[in-house]
Parts: C-alpha cells; sequence; structure tokens
C-alpha cells in the first residue's frame, strides 16, 4: 500500500486531514510517526511557494511521498491581510488564535468596513512531492464574511469570526464534519485525493 506522509506540525490539520483522507487506500501517516523534527522555515511569497517548499524539504527528509500545505485567511478590506503571515500576524504568539481574531476584527472596526465590504475567505494550497521531483500543486477556498464577535469554539485559528453565509454560522459554530464539506483545506484534500489516486494508478 503507497504511504503518504502528511508534513505538518499543526495538530488541528493533522486531525483535519486525517479525517478528509480516511476513505483513501492509503498508508497514512504523521512527522512524528516518522520521528521528524524538521521545521522549515516559511520563506515563500505565496501560499504555492511555501506549500512546495514543505513538501520537497519534508519529502527529502523522509524518503516519502508527502502532502505539505500552506493556507491562510485573506480580508479583502485588509488588502489580502493577514495572507501568508496568518499564523503569526501581528507578531502575536505561535497559540493566541483569539489575539490573532481580535486583530483581525479591530483593524476592520478602526475602518468602519460594513458587512457586505467584510468579505473574506480562506485559501489553501497542498503540494505533493517524491524526494525525486514535485507532483503537483491543487488549491481550494471557501468564501466568507468577517463576523463582528467570535463565535464558536470549534476549529482553530481564525474560525470563531469567519461567517459562511452558506452554513449561516461561522466556522467555528459548525461541526467538524460539516466544515471538512466546504472548508479550504477539505476542497484541497479531495483535488489532492484525486491526483494520488492517478499516481496510484500509474503505479499498477
Ligand atoms: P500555515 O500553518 O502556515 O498554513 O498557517 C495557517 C494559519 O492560517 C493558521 O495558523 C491559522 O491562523 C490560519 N488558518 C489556516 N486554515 C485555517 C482554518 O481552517 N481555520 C482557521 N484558521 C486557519
Amino acid at each position: 500500500m503507497l504511504k503518504l506522509l502528511i508534513a505538518t506540525n499543526n495538530p488541528n490539520k493533522v486531525k483535519e486531514f486525517a479525517e478528509i483522507l480516511a476513505d483513501l487506500p492509503l498508508a497514512v501517516t504523521y512527522l512524528a510517526d516518522e520521528s521528524i523534527t524538521l521545521d522549515p522555515e516559511e520563506t515563500g511569497a505565496t501560499f504555492r511557494e511555501n506549500a512546495i517548499l514543505k513538501a520537497q524539504a519534508f519529502a527529502q527528509a523522509s524518503g516519502l511521498l508527502t502532502l505539505a500545505d500552506d493556507s491562510g485567511l485573506e480580508v479583502d478590506a485588509l488588502g489580502g491581510e493577514p495572507g501568508v503571515y496568518s499564523a503569526r500576524y501581528g507578531n502575536t504568539a505561535k497559540d493566541d488564535h483569539v489575539g490573532r481574531c481580535h486583530l483581525v476584527l479591530d483593524k476592520l472596526a478602526a475602518q468602519n468596513v460594513p458587512w457586505p465590504e467584510r468579505t473574506a475567505r480562506f485559501r489553501c494550497v497542498i503540494a505533493l512531492a517524491t524526494p525525486e521531483r514535485l507532483i503537483e500543486t491543487v488549491e481550494g477556498t471557501v468564501e466568507g464574511l468577517i463576523d463582528y464577535k467570535l463565535k464558536g469554539s470549534n476549529g482553530f485559528g481564525y474560525d470563531p469570526i469567519f461567517f459562511v453565509p452558506e452554513l449561516n454560522q461561522t466556522l467555528g459554530e459548525a461541526p467538524g464534519a460539516v466544515k471538512h464539506q466546504i472548508s479550504h483545506r477539505g476542497r484541497a484534500a479531495r483535488a489532492a485525493a484525486k491526483v494520488i489516486e492517478r499516481l496510484m494508478k500509474d503505479q499498477t
């Protein structure tokens, strides 16, 4: 069975990928299982560059087919911020998700941004690589609006302020399975699963 390394140190993403890829005929393994402690610096200017950088570094370190993602929130009224800086926006502490949510809310409040202009999206780019080559990148997005306060305690990161009109709730309020159906990561992971299936066919 093909072995796939999910290359992320983020326990929230580990959980989400495990749930999304559960049905594939793959032996899925994680950085902790492979005792890989590498933490490559995300120096790319785009989600795609960072995803490629991580997939290649971890594929070479592990010798395995590797999936890595880079993702974040783009808020239109903030010129696309926090973007690639989503995980460390405003120099917030690594685990200070609530602080980062408040930073976004405060910036929008300072500009008096009205509801229809509070548009935003989560974007996720997944790169698949072997130690020898980059195989492909795929992308997923979910469109929404930045709410006026934090709502719900599901998910992670900016989920409590990300209101999804089609769900009529924030991703912080949506159950995990509902989030995966429509999320940027869910969409990108399902596109990646198709690439992996094609790869498995080519190998037989
Ligand atoms: P990455 O680990 O470099 O991809 O950074 C991702 C950052 O973007 C996370 O730390 C979160 O702040 C934010 N982010 C990415 N995906 C999500 C999500 O599904 N919900 C909420 N925040 C997210």
